[in-house]
Parts: structure tokens; sequence; C-alpha cells
């Protein structure tokens, strides 16, 4: 057996700017360490109150089923369309960047009949294109969107599209991994049925859950099934039994990333969801405007649709994207990423999520990058990037 890896786990602390995983604050390091409390424990039902009540304060809604799904943020997907759509079910999917393709990819696995609205990647669907869309297809139960694009750093405006969709009368399915906390998600106001997001973005907590909120109507439909949803894990009548306040056991609650996601709340709480925004936008418009001094372009061209927490760079002609990246993380410590399908190769993807959106990171990751495409004969102005970094920051 001396082949078997018996040392001791020690990971390096890197910086992560990427897409997710992003850092995680020490206050939720802390919590996770708190001892285990079982799953019928009423201090357990204190912690799983807490965790719904502070869930409710950023997703800005009053609805009653708001829980964290088990699993990552793709859990939360599949469990809005699994819920939501019964074999045969109209809906129709905008698709912004390859998160959308995967609503796709889920929903036709739960057998909907699909229809598209597509726009180029780096842009944001329209009203018009979507009140089209819904005109085309009178008969569509729901409509899934993503409203922070993480493969494009866009983020899709949704208070005029949010009217269009309930004026027809559809359910919403709205992604909010990359926005929820970097950006207002008006869950009530915009009148969504189903909300996802997931724990390792903006909110700071490792990866491992799926923030989720149903409105009332959206609960009535899924009430209302003729047929049993698909997958038995993620079927919010059984969630429902537990997290709606029965405590009856559905499946064991991974208590340690509630813990780490009541605590993520909860700083979150102490700072203010306004301020919270103001610092993601504050930062990411100095990002920007740093790169852009540099003389590097962003993918994202129309300043309003730039998702404030992931920023989509295009890589410089004659750069190796790999080689770059390697050297950014085994050389220079910081973590970024590369594009997605389509923009694989093209772009880099920079995250400035919760704790990680501060000016600190921006100077730090400006001059990183610098360093690391002078490695490929590639030059930038930094003291320029640096100085219009600063002249946003105020520092
Ligand atoms: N939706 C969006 C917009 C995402 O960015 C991600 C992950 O990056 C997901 C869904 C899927 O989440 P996960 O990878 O946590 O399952």
């Amino acid at each position: 057996m001396s082949d078997l890896p018996t040392s001791v786990l020690n990971p390096p602390a890197r910086l992560l700017l990427g897409p997710g995983p992003s850092p995680v604050h020490p206050r939720i390091y802390r919590a996770m360490t708190a001892p285990v409390l079982g799953y019928a424990d009423p201090l357990f039902y204190e912690i799983m109150e807490d965790t719904k009540t502070l869930l409710r304060y950023v997703y800005n809604t009053e609805n009653a089923l708001t829980f964290p799904v088990s699993g990552t943020g793709t859990a939360g997907m599949e469990t809005a369309i699994a819920n939501a759509v019964e074999p045969g079910d109209e809906v129709i999917v905008g698709i912004i960047g390859t998160f959308g393709q995967r609503l796709q990819s889920i929903a036709e696995r739960h057998q909907a009949v699909i229809h598209t609205v597509e726009v180029p990647f780096g842009t944001a669907i329209a009203p018009e294109q979507m009140e089209a869309a819904l005109k085309a297809h009178p008969k569509t139960k729901v409509v899934m969107m993503v409203h922070g694009e993480t493969s494009t750093g866009v983020i899709q405006p949704m208070d005029e599209i949010a009217k269009i969709i309930k004026a027809h009368g559809a359910y919403l399915i709205l992604d909010t991994v990359t926005s929820l906390s970097g950006a207002p998600v008006n869950v009530d106001q915009w009148g969504v049925d189903f909300a996802y997001s997931g724990t390792q973005k903006c909110l700071n907590a490792p990866p491992g859950l799926s923030p989720f909120t149903v409105s009332d109507r959206g609960e009535a439909m899924v009430q209302a099934r003729k047929t049993p949803v698909g997958v038995w894990y993620l079927d919010l009548a059984g969630i429902r039994q537990y997290w709606g306040g029965g405590r009856t056991y559905y499946h064991t609650p991974p208590t340690t990333m509630i813990y780490a996601l009541r605590e993520a709340l909860a700083v979150i709480a102490e700072e203010g969801l306004e301020n919270r925004f103001a610092r993601h936008a504050r930062n990411a418009q100095a990002l920007h405007a740093g790169l852009q001094a540099m003389g590097l372009s962003l993918l994202v061209k129309d300043a309003s649709i730039r998702l404030p927490s992931l920023t989509t760079v295009n890589i410089p002609e004659g750069v190796d994207d790999a080689k770059l990246r390697e050297v950014m993380r085994d050389q220079l410590n910081i973590d970024i990423a590369g594009g997605q399908g389509l923009l694989a190769g093209k772009i880099w993807r920079i995250g400035l999520m919760g704790y990680g959106s501060s000016s600190a990171n921006v100077y730090s990751f400006l001059t990183t990058l610098h360093q690391a495409l002078a490695l490929q004969n590639h030059k930038t102005d930094l003291g320029a990037g640096l100085a219009a970094s600063g002249a946003i920051l105020g520092n």
C-alpha cells in the first residue's frame, strides 16, 4: 500500500480571479470548521431558517419556498427545469452564451418542445426579440434565460423582457449564478417564477449549493403537474417536506455547506446589497478602463450590458492563451480562465466576485497581466492602465 497518497493535503492559496470558484471569505472558512449538527437538531433548523431569511433578502423576494438545492449551480438549473417542464411542454430558451445552451440541453432531456432566441455572443436579447418569439409560439409555457452569462460577460437587462414574458402568461426561469449579490436581482419585481444561483461566485462560499427560489404561482404549477418530476432527488414536493417547515427527512442536507452559505449571506447583509452592487460596478469599471488604457479590448462593446462580476478580454493576436494562463497561475499565483465553446482561444475571463471585487485585485491583476504578456513579448502600457483605473477608484 506504499503507493497510496497519504501526505497531508496542502493546496496553495491562489488568488482566484476567474469565473468561479471565487476567493472564499475568511468568515466562511471559519464557519465551515464548526461542528456538524444532526439534520433534525432544532439548532440546525435555526440555521436553516436564518439561511432562508437571508436568501429572501438577496433575491429580493417574499417567496415561501426559498432554500439551497444540494449540488452546484447546474443542480439548481436541473431542479427548475425538471419541476417546471412536463414532456411535450413548449418552452423558449434565451441563448446569449454557453449557459443558455446548457439550459437547452437540460430542457431537451426533460422532453420539452424547444424554441430558441439566440443572439451573437457578447450581446443581449432585445425585448422585441422575446416578444416576437412569444407571439410566434403562443403555447409557450416556460421561458428560460440567463441573467449573468459567465461565458460572455454579458448581463441580460430584465426589466422590460420580464414584463413581456408576464404579459404572455409564461413562467420565467432565471439563471442568476453569476449575478446574485453582484448586481440587482429583483425576483418579485420581475415576476421570476424559478431562480437559481451558485455559492462559488459572488457569494464567495465554495461550490456545492445552488440557492433557489420559487414563486407561489410556480409552486402551484408544479403541484398541478400531470406527470411525476423525472428526477427524484430534485423533486420540489419532496424537498418542501424538509425545507418548507415540515422537517420531514428527504435527503441529508450538506451541513457544512449550509453553514458556509449562511455565513456568506450574513457577510452580504452586513455590507448591504446596495453597497455591494456599487462596489462591484466601480471595480468592474476600473478594470475595464485599465485594460483598455493598456491597449487591450473587451468582448462586450456595449458598456451598459457588461456583467460587473465577470469581464471578458479579447486575447491579443500572437499571444499563446494556454501559456499565458499557465504563467499567471504557476508563477504569479493568479487563476483566470479562457473562453468556452465558440470563444475558446479568443478571450480571457476575469472574475471580480464578491470579496474578490476590490481595488487591490484590480491593480494586482493589471500588473500581473502586463508582466505575463511581456514574457511573450507583447507590450502593454501598464502606467496608463493603472492611471485609468485609479481615476475611477480614486486612489
Ligand atoms: N449558469 C451559469 C451562468 C454559470 O456560470 C454556471 C457555472 O459557471 C452554471 C450555470 C453552472 O454552475 P455549476 O458549474 O456550479 O454547476
